[in-house]
């Protein structure tokens, strides 16, 4: 399948969009961006466009697919009911980076959320993801545009290293904003609770609905203790190398991390290491590269991904990353980087 590429770094091209639209109500399968990461689209109401979503990206067909909308009164079409929380949260968090969980009616097909019977809605605070929601008939079930176990995409050059050929549009709207998946919030349950981390944190949910549990089965390594969503048990996110992320107080941080580095050089392995701003001057063996700086977190939400795949490229053999505990995303960056690294944390 030949691919094609539509450049909206400017801004949005309202002929591509219909075209991207049309493909959509056809059946076909468009990446976007979003301001979380590029979501690889279909028309979620068509269980045969979901069926290729999952065949493009190589994703386990019991990992349920994120229904996108463009505007609040569509939710009432494909849920069962629309409950209070569900006003509450979108009102304050909609369009932007938070999904919610809720009881599915007929109108989706369980192809679209892996055999559940609730299904995941978020509405994107993106123009270009809007305008092609609206275009396409208002449902676009979207994953993150990668193949299955790579880093998510935060730059549509990202994307076309592992779909090219195997969907029929790509949209270029520059770098992504935010760089980590959205919050997930399961509003099912009797206390909401909190599926995934994201941007949008547990403090800033409790402040509007109260009491909010997080999904326990998400701090677990132990593999029979499972996340409530289905996506959660998988080692996402993987880049090809030992990755192993150093924790503790950061001057011992950084001294496990330039020892570590020179003992694998010595023994002949390629060293990455993933610093901040701060730090990364401080390190003399293997390549360094800097997520971003501890002042303002976002900046390392938003170079995490890409930096994986930066050493996927150099060919690295093992990576040491410092922790970044920070204050509003640090547990979103952390489940993203511990779920990388295979669970494999040491203490300093
Ligand atoms: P992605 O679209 O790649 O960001 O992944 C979507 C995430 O949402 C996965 O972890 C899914 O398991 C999760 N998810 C989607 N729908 C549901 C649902 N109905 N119940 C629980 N988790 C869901
Ligand atoms: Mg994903």
């Amino acid at each position: 399948m030949k691919t094609i590429f539509a450049d909206m770094t400017r801004g949005i091209d309202e002929q591509m969009i219909s075209r991207a639209g049309r493909i959509l109500l056809d059946g076909g399968l468009v990446a976007f961006p979003t301001e979380t990461v590029y979501g690889l689209g279909g028309n979620a109401l068509d269980a045969e466009a979901s069926g290729r979503i999952y065949a493009a990206k190589g994703r386990p067909s019991d990992n349920p697919l994120i229904v996108h909308i463009a505007e609040f009164g569509d939710l009432q079409k494909i849920v069962r009911s629309v409950p209070e929380t569900a006003v509450i949260l979108g009102r304050a968090f909609w369009p932007g980076p938070l999904t919610m969980i809720l009881e599915k009616n007929e109108t989706v097909p369980q192809a679209t959320t892996g055999g559940l019977d609730t299904v995941a809605v978020r509405m994107p605070d993106h123009p270009v993801a809007r305008a092609l929601i609206r275009a396409g008939g208002g449902y676009v079930a979207a994953p993150s545009a990668n193949t299955s176990g790579r880093p998510s995409p935060t730059k549509a050059e990202h994307v076309a290293e592992d779909l090219d050929g195997k969907i029929d549009m790509i949209i270029d709207g520059g770098p992504v904003g935010i760089g980590l998946e959205s919050t997930i919030i399961d509003l099912t349950e009797e206390i909401p609770m909190v599926l995934r981390p994201g941007f949008i944190s547990l403090e800033m949910l409790r402040e509007l609905l109260g009491e909010v549990r997080m999904d326990p089965g998400l701090r677990s390594a132990d593999p029979s203790f499972r996340p409530k969503a289905p996506g959660m048990k998988y080692r996402h996110y993987a880049p090809k190398a030992d990755l192993t992320i150093v924790e503790g107080s950061q001057e011992k941080v950084q001294e496990a991390i330039r020892r570590l580095a020179r003992e694998k050089k010595a023994a002949g392995e390629k060293v990455g290491i993933i610093a901040t701003d701060e730090s990364a001057a401080l390190y003399e063996d293997g390549i360094v590269k800097s997520a971003g700086s501890r002042q303002n977190e976002i900046t390392i939400a938003m170079h995490l991904y890409s930096i994986l795949r930066e050493f996927d490229e150099l060919k690295v053999s093992v990576i040491y990353s410092e922790a970044f505990e920070t204050p509003q995303m640090g547990q979103a960056i952390m489940n993203r980087l511990i779920k990388a690294a295979g669970h494999h944390v040491i203490h300093v």
